[in-house]
């Protein structure tokens, strides 16, 4: 229960709150509305995207690894990809690790996109409002405060999601849940893109050749932490955007360490620039770009739901009763080293999400959605793509607005009920 003595206005009372505007968040967002139910969206930046619009230009998820890719991601997801498509500002790319086909899209582009899907369908979207607490009637969530430049705010509504991606409101209301306090956490990464590229030569140098400049170059004295790492085409001339810096061992929930690794994600970002630049052909007359808009948080605060995805689940591809979504993408493990580890399902395979890891332990009220489901380090790093938080968030809003229009909590909503209406709407469970 909040205990500020400020003065806490009352904003909005909606059917579904979404707060985060994340793949999870706007997918869910949109969803709802389409649904028919009254939805607010709640974000701390001013635009829709997180991770995808604030950091990064590749959907992974959509399609499972291997020599015969199969889509396993569909409804409301794929609204975002047509549109992107039909814009001429996305385009299909392998992922060099075998983590399956990419769509790898113009970021700007899809900050319009997700917006016009959102205000179309009609969600009230608050942005510059950020969520510092949970409203609580015994154990049910009911709202959360906010604060803004208009002070705090408070908003309600039947069903609340979290797709904060940081579980901002179930760690707020009590949900118990693992973090950097707990054990290993994925590292983050700054982005940065590289303008007037010669794309051409650029990407005839390959991954193998790229890794042994890079060798050289720390031979040499440049300061380059992750020994690998991806330099990749984009849908717009003459512009290579990177996935190469490394800070490891941050609790990206404390704002000391956050800003500590925001200064040395963007010096790295510099000294891999200055790498590009003066070591690889293709890159003589470039520029940076762009920095992302803050510093990629892989894995922060995960939820203990009322089933934990492990990784026995994702390496056996385990199937579900309750799946509410499909996964084929490898564990994916950005740890503290100068590598990545990655484990593959078997060939063509997927796993299942099931519902519970959305449903937090100990209060109603409440779904979580994307990076912030209930999951252990390995499996959440396969479960994290894109594709699979946009699935979540879509199956999170169904579930909600079921809840809602039949007045019962999310955890009563009948499986076979939420499955139908998925299926009906394109999801691919
Ligand atoms: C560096 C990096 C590289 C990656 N590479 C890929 C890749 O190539 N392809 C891929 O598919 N996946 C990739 N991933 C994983 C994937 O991007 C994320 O797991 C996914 O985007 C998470 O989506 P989300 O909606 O759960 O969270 P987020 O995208 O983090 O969204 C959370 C949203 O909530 C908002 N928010 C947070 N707290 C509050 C609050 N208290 N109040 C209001 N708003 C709040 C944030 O501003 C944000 O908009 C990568 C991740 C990182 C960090």
């Amino acid at each position: 229960m909040s205990t500020y003595t400020a003065p806490i206005r009352d904003l909005w009372t909606t059917d579904v709150l979404v707060i985060g505007s994340g793949s999870a968040g706007a997918t869910a967002a949109i969803t709802a509305a389409r649904e028919g139910v009254t939805v607010a969206l709640v974000e701390r930046y001013g635009f829709m995207g997180g991770i995808s619009t604030q950091v990064l230009d590749t959907f992974y998820g959509f399609y499972t690894p291997g020599q015969q890719p199969r889509k396993v991601v569909g409804g409301v997801p794929d609204l975002v990809v047509d549109e992107l498509l039909r814009r001429g500002k996305a385009v299909f790319r392998p992922n060099t690790y075998g983590a399956g086909q990419g769509i790898t899209y113009d970021p700007e582009t899809l900050k319009l996109i997700w917006e016009r899907l959102a205000t179309s369908a009609g969600v009230r979207i608050l942005y510059h409002t950020f969520v510092v607490d949970a409203l609580m009637e015994g154990d049910r969530v009911t709202g959360v405060v906010a604060i803004n430049k208009g002070g705090f705010v408070r908003l309600k509504a039947r069903v609340v999601i979290d797709a904060s991606g940081d579980a901002d409101v179930a760690a707020a209301a009590g949900v118990p849940y693992e973090s950097a306090a707990d054990g290993p956490v994925q590292s983050l990464t700054t982005t940065f893109r590289l303008l007037n590229v010669d794309v051409a030569r650029a990407r005839a140098v390959r991954k193998e050749e790229l890794h042994a400049l890079m060798a050289r170059a720390i031979e040499d004295g440049y300061a380059l932490p992750r020994r690998e790492g991806s330099v990749h085409i984009t849908p717009l001339d003459g512009v290579m955007a990177t996935n190469m810096t490394r800070v490891a061992n941050i609790d990206a929930t404390d704002p000391e360490q956050l800003t500590r690794a925001e200064i040395e994600g963007r010096r790295q970002a510099e000294e891999y620039a200055r790498f590009l630049i003066e070591r690889v052909p293709g890159y003589e007359r470039a520029v940076l770009g762009g920095l992302s808009t803050q510093i990629g948080v892989r894995e922060s605060r995960r939820i203990f739901g009322a089933y934990r995805l492990t990784r026995a689940d994702v390496l056996s591809a385990r199937k579900f009763e309750d799946a509410i979504a499909r996964c084929g993408a490898p564990i994916e493990d950005h740890h503290a080293g100068s590598d990545t580890v990655w484990q593959y399902l078997p060939e063509g395979e997927t796993y299942d999400i099931p519902f519970r890891c959305l449903l937090p332990e100990s209060v109603e009220g409440l779904l979580v959605a994307g990076r912030c489901l209930s999951a252990d380090h390995d499996a959440h790093a396969s479960v994290r793509s894109m594709g699979q938080c946009m699935a979540m968030g879509q199956a999170a809003a169904v579930a909600a607005a079921l809840a809602a229009r039949q007045g019962r909590p999310p955890r009563e909503v009948a499986i076979s009920d939420l499955q139908a209406r998925l299926r009906a709407i394109g999801a691919i469970i």
